[in-house]
């Protein structure tokens, strides 16, 4: 079982979890030029690696988290409040890497 850690209640079943897509897209101005709004609502990094995601905690607190997940070994290196910055991606990939914890 994958246990997720909400950054309120702490590690809990992934069951209890919705994925909400990237975090920390910059939205553009809903009456701006129409490929950079089509662009904010439709295009995503989807990198191989290291992704910052928006989640929600559905089945406990209800609140909206990020967190940062490998998407080649679905391993979530850290969870943190949507009011907290983003963590440097390049950083924890080293740290992960350095661990062996990395892509396969
Ligand atoms: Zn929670």
């Amino acid at each position: 079982m994958l246990l997720i850690t909400c950054p309120y209640c702490g590690p809990r079943p992934e069951i209890e979890f919705a994925a909400r897509g990237e975090a920390h897209v910059a939205r553009a101005a809903p009456d701006g030029d129409g490929e950079a709004v089509a662009a904010s609502l439709w295009l995503r990094t989807n990198p191989k690696g290291l992704i910052a995601e928006r989640w929600r905690h559905v089945a406990g607190c209800g609140r909206f988290f990020n967190a940062v997940r490998h998407t080649v070994t679905d391993r979530f290196v850290t969870t943190y409040r949507v009011d907290e910055p983003r963590p440097d991606l390049a950083a924890l990939a080293a740290a992960v890497g350095a661990r062996g914890e990395g892509a396969r």
